[in-house]
């Protein structure tokens, strides 16, 4: 039996601002899409956060048996400067500084986000689709729109009537602005702008002479609104009606307003059942931000090379400092923090090395069915990570005991208290074994000093002492070669 019948899920719904019981569209299956980066700088930390906290939920859900899509877009053309309608294009920009294309800025940025989300062991979502490949879909909509009479031509440019639509719909849904205040546009106020109101926001933008992407389309040539590609993207991949949606919390307004306005629009609902935001992730008390120039680089984590950080650590204790927070709560990141996380860690990480070598007893002294309701019950209560943390901790208290003698475990408890540490541990929080690795160094560094003894005991001529290192590491498995380079040594 899929695992997923056994556990109700809980989804604190941004929109409805309450925990809800999941239920999928479509029993079995989830679709979820999650809003990817702008592609013109490398992500940060906090970049990071969000799609880590959505990289254990895809897991948790594949855990529990669903057969999930996963939809997360890269954004790779029409989010401007300042996160409204104006502005320089972020890629167009990047470009024109390093004089290079536009698509080598897509590319660099691109691959270097993906061989960060490598290195901290996240899963590939299952599609990743690009603003610029999508263009043909975003005039349909665009179209479409204009034909529902909630779209509107100036000099070439298009926007989206968001007075129009607030007469039949709410505009301020997900977000809780009142229309009043929900103006995008700065530069309304000097009376520059093409717009009716300064609520509306634009679909497609005729491109200046200055802006090198562009392309052809019925109204000028140009480029899509911001808003538009994650409307098109999900609802080609997922459905006009799919469960879940996701971001960051900044990403609420204007983005998953307008989101929810351009698809209402065209299929005639809500688009989303599931509306899920991640908190922000704050250096100095800040938001982590490029713009402010307020953040840290991933792979500064891994080097050490920033002077924030006190030393290098690995990228699992950045997953496992982040997931002691729950995810709708600001974290603060410091390097005293990552210390402290590393402390929980390597603790964590040591006890797991223990668990494959502990053995049974004929009746246990811990009660594993319990534990492990708990462990889900934390997961199943809106993905509480640090309420699951403390309950895998309760995990560690019992494995030292079994060790120390001091509680024991039937063979049968002790099979589904190993299945679940490491489902929970390795294949739902994403966490990697380091101590383990470290391990493997000591065997090295064990194995470099009785090659160094053996060669000592042959300059002394002390053959039997030589021979007796040789055979009795053979008898453990590890077969030393002697080479015209010196000795080296294998592992069967
Ligand atoms: P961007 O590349 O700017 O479009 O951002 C990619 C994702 O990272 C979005 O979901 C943002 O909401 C999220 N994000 C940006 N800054 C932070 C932060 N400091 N903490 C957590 N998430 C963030
Ligand atoms: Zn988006």
């Amino acid at each position: 039996m899929k695992l997923y019948k056994e556990n109700q899920l809980k989804i604190y719904n941004s929109l409805s601002k309450t925990k809800e019981a999941f239920k999928p569209v479509h029993d079995g299956h989830i679709g979820m899409y999650v809003c990817g980066p702008t592609v013109y700088s490398n992500a940060h930390l906090g970049n990071l956060r969000t799609f880590m906290f959505f990289d254990v939920a895809f897991r948790y859900f594949l855990h529990l048996g669903y057969k999930v899509r996963y939809v997360r877009n890269i954004t790779d053309a029409g989010h401007l400067e300042n996160d409204a309608d104006e502005g320089e294009d972020r890629i167009a920009k990047k470009a024109r500084l390093e004089e290079i294309e536009p698509m080598e800025v897509v590319q660099r940025y691109t691959v270097d986000f993906h061989d960060v989300l490598k290195k901290y062991n996240f899963l590939s979502p299952s599609i990743e689709p690009t603003a610029t490949g999508h263009i043909v879909e975003q005039i349909e909509m665009i179209k479409e729109i204009i034909d529902k009479g909630l779209g509107y031509e100036v000099n070439g440019s298009v926007y989206f009537d968001v007075i129009a639509y607030n007469k039949n719909n709410h505009y301020g849904i997900l977000s809780g602005r009142k229309i009043e205040d929900a103006i995008h546009n700065t530069r309304v106020l000097d009376g520059q702008s093409d717009k009716k109101n300064p609520q509306d926001f634009a679909l497609w933008k005729k491109a200046d002479e200055r802006h090198i992407m562009r392309w052809p389309s019925p109204w000028s040539e140009g480029f899509p609104g911001w808003h538009l590609e994650c409307s098109v993207m999900s609802s080609k991949y997922l459905g006009d009606k799919f469960d879940i949606h996701g971001g960051g919390l900044d990403l609420k307004f204007p983005h998953h307003e307008c989101e929810i306005a351009q698809s209402k629009t065209c299929s005639g609902h809500d688009p989303v059942n599931y509306w899920m935001h991640t908190n922000m992730l704050l250096l100095n008390g800040q938001k982590m931000a490029k713009s402010t120039g307020n953040f840290i680089l991933p792979d500064e984590i891994l080097t050490g090379e920033n002077k924030i950080l006190s030393k290098a650590f690995s990228s699992s204790v950045v997953r496992f400092f982040n997931m002691q927070a729950n995810y709708r709560s600001i974290l603060d990141f410091s390097s005293d923090a990552l210390e402290a996380s590393e402390k929980g860690y390597l603790k964590l990480m040591e006890a797991m090395t223990s668990l494959v070598s502990l053995s049974s007893q004929k009746s246990s002294s811990v009660d594993i069915s319990q534990w492990k309701e708990k462990c889900y019950a934390a997961m199943n209560d809106d993905f509480n990570t640090p309420v699951l943390i403390s309950h895998l901790f309760e995990g560690v208290k019992f494995i030292n005991q079994i060790k120390e003698g001091k509680a024991s475990i039937t063979s049968n408890d002790l099979v589904d208290f190993v299945t679940t540490m490491n489902a929970f541990v390795f294949d739902v929080l994403g966490l990697l074994n380091d101590v383990k690795d470290q391990s493997s160094g000591k065997i090295d560094g064990v194995v470099s000093l009785l090659i160094k003894l053996r060669k000592e005991a042959r300059e002394n001529k002390d053959w039997d002492l030589s021979d007796q290192i040789r055979d009795e590491l053979l008898a453990i498995g590890i077969q030393l070669k002697d080479g015209r380079e010196g000795t080296t040594y294998s592992i069967s």
